[in-house]
């Protein structure tokens, strides 16, 4: 009887264990994500931690630059031949 009972309950146990494990981890995966903003330039989203924030003006409105944004700027400011003063 005992026997019986090892075969047919403890695997049942371990099922109920990976099951709930499992599940936990999914739920680990569903975690909020990052909150989405968008860039000032190309108005497309963007995770925030992938964004340049800016206070911008006398007003102190703040926008947000993407990392292509930036660099096109950049390159257009140095392909302009504006002098650095260098
Ligand atoms: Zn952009």
């Amino acid at each position: 009887m005992f026997f019986v009972f090892c075969v047919f309950i403890v695997p049942i146990i371990v099922f109920v264990i990976l099951h709930i494990s499992s599940r936990r981890k999914t739920d680990g995966d569903a975690l909020p994500t990052e909150p989405m903003e968008i860039c000032a330039f190309c108005q497309k989203d963007f995770p925030i931690n992938q964004l340049l924030e800016k206070e911008v003006g006398t007003y102190g409105k703040i926008y947000c630059f993407c990392k292509d944004c930036i660099e096109n700027l950049y390159n257009e400011f140095n392909n302009t031949g504006v002098k650095t003063g260098e």
